[in-house]
């Protein structure tokens, strides 16, 4: 098992933490050649905008298309979690959308910076609830059939009244999350991708 994490843009240096803190072996991926021998890619979080240029720029899009489509474990977390979208509504219109899971996502769903927040949250297939940060966050508007929810909040609209929105969801062997877990330090959800995926 080798992880990878995509180091362009982001807080990529805390999840190659988390996953050293598990034991699993990490390499940082800047360049198209260092995704041979990766078992398990994360997208960070950032600003998909900004990673989107800079994947078109390396070459690196077109090798994560190429890792999409044979199948290997992917894990998106906040800008990742747009990246990997089939469907983004207030970006711009040329960004990346991968395609990876059948989901569409609202860009700054969740708010502005000022209106980031932490929440312990209950997720499927993890035993214990787990503490993490929605920063600028996404929100999931649209799921398809085929996409699983380990885990929602509510959201609260600024007109008044709240909904359930899915917070992680997982396709085959896509994962994304809304929010930061390596933020908070927060191993378990890495554990489940490297396990699980
Ligand atoms: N809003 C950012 C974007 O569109 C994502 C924020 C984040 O990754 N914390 O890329």
């Amino acid at each position: 098992m080798k992880a990878g994490v995509l180091a362009l843009q982001g807080d990529f240096k805390e999840h190659l933490d988390i996953f050293r803190e598990l034991g699993v072996d990490a390499i940082e991926v800047r360049l198209p050649s260092q995704l041979d021998g990766v078992s398990h890619l994360v997208i960070p979080g950032g600003e998909s905008t900004a990673i989107s240029m800079l994947l078109e720029s390396s070459g690196l899009d077109k090798s994560i298309r190429q890792y999409i489509s044979e199948g290997r474990p992917i894990f998106g977390t906040c800008a990742g979690m747009i990246l990997l979208s089939k469907e983004i509504l207030g970006g711009r219109a040329d960004q990346i959308a991968f395609g990876a899971i059948d989901i569409t996502v609202q860009r700054n769903g969740f708010g502005r910076q000022v209106e980031s927040f932490e929440t312990r949250l209950e997720v499927k297939g993890i035993a214990e609830p787990i503490d993490v940060a929605f920063i600028r966050a996404p929100v999931v508007v649209r799921m398809g059939d085929q996409v699983e929810d380990l885990a929602s909040v509510d959201y609260v609209f600024k007109e008044g009244g709240s909904r359930r929105v899915p917070v992680v969801c997982a396709q085959g062997s896509t994962l994304v999350s809304s929010f930061h877990p390596e933020v908070t330090g927060e191993s378990s959800l890495h554990r489940l991708f490297v396990e699980r995926f």
